[in-house]
């Protein structure tokens, strides 16, 4: 029996950068009745507020929340529900160096100059320091989805650009992620920092986690938790996520 779910964010429970569907929130809710659940993504912890609590509404009691976790910018910040104050709190974060984020800005932008990649009339920020990891959003942070989606099916253009930006920065690591995304961060923070740091505060084992990610091929995000051996299931969209967890509650109820 599993003690912990955890989840990638978007596509898995959401359309990318968007809040959960009332659905999708209400089962997420759900499922803290049962397990504690973790919230891993390389996004900011507003969006995690935006895109997974204000939807729960309701639903998303304090007694629920205290069995959130959030793993913000792939677990090198970590913030939990304290009931007693009614809010979360930040229990530690792993910020970069000022120069660590110059280096990084700089491969990213001039590995997508080369390769054709840089836009001049993004919607809003291409580049984000969300303070321990930077992340690259080719079309801008508020692009559309429907944009979003069609700029890079195949991922073939953010691997020319990782391609070109490993060898100006070989010190970082750069991961694909979402649909334009492209996150840098210190070697070994990528998913599993945050799952290991999950094992550490929750004192469970690897084998008492089940994830949910839609990038666990070689090369996405969601890789490194496939890797390190912990039991995930592969989801094309949120709906399927929403189906499997109707059937996980289902036998926990
Ligand atoms: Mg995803």
């Amino acid at each position: 029996m599993k003690k912990v779910l955890a989840f990638d964010i978007d596509e898995t429970l959401n359309v990318a950068k968007t809040p959960m569907t009332p659905d999708m929130a209400e089962t997420l809710a759900e499922c803290m009745d049962y397990f504690q659940v973790c919230a891993i993504s390389g996004q900011k912890f507003d969006q995690f507020l935006h895109q997974l609590v204000k939807p729960m509404g309701e639903a998303g009691t304090p007694e629920r929340l205290a069995n959130f976790h959030l793993m913000v910018a792939q677990g090198t910040q970590y913030y939990r529900f304290d009931v007693a104050k009614n809010d979360w709190e930040l229990v530690y974060s792993h910020p970069l160096t000022d120069e660590e984020v110059e280096q990084m800005t700089a491969a990213l932008e001039t590995a997508s100059k080369q390769t054709g990649n840089w836009y001049d009339n993004p919607a809003g920020e291409i580049i984000e320091n969300r303070i321990s990891l930077v992340a690259f959003s080719a079309l801008g942070q508020a692009a559309t989805p429907e944009d979003k989606y069609a700029w890079d099916p195949d991922m073939e253009k953010r691997k020319s650009i990782v391609a070109i930006a490993q060898e100006l920065a070989p010190q970082f690591e750069f991961e694909i992620g979402g649909t334009t995304t492209i996150n840098v961060c210190r070697p070994g923070t990528n998913k599993v920092f945050g799952m290991t740091g999950l094992m550490e505060q929750l004192n469970v084992t690897k084998e008492d986690i089940l994830y949910f990610g839609d990038m666990v091929q070689p090369g996405g995000n969601d890789y490194p938790v496939v890797q390190m051996g912990i039991d995930t299931i592969a989801v094309k969209k949120w709906q399927d996520t929403l189906f499997a967890l109707r059937g996980i509650l289902g036998v926990s109820k």
